[in-house]
């Protein structure tokens, strides 16, 4: 089943955000040598992220945005129509509709990916 685009782009975000974050942490606690990391990555992880943003609407960018003040991980699973980032049962079955619409979970709001 294919994947809605806005997703895959989430998800990517993530990704990529939670990248920065350890090339931040490793700069913060003066690991960056021993990590291979230096300022040059950290650039191209930065405009890989940039770039990624013009793909997004902005009311996804909005919700993820917000998310991201609460969550390091924004974008979670489902699986057995049960939000894996808070645990709750979704109303709504997952199975009818798959990864093929952008959803959010009912409890803690976070985007969900059908595993
Ligand atoms: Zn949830």
């Amino acid at each position: 089943m294919p994947i809605v685009p806005a997703l895959e782009t989430v998800i990517i975000l993530q990704d990529l955000d939670l990248m920065i974050a350890e090339v931040n942490d490793a700069q913060s606690s003066k690991t960056i040598a021993d990590m291979g990391f230096n300022i040059d990555n950290l650039d191209k992880l930065e405009s890989a992220r940039k770039e990624l943003l013009e793909k997004l609407d902005d009311s996804i960018l909005r919700l993820y945005n917000r998310l991201s003040r609460r969550y390091s991980h924004r974008v979670v699973p489902v699986q057995n129509n049960i939000c894996l980032g808070c645990f709750m049962t979704q109303p709504t079955r997952f199975t009818d509709t798959g990864n093929t619409q952008l959803r959010t979970c009912q409890s803690c709001n976070r985007i969900l990916y059908k595993i």
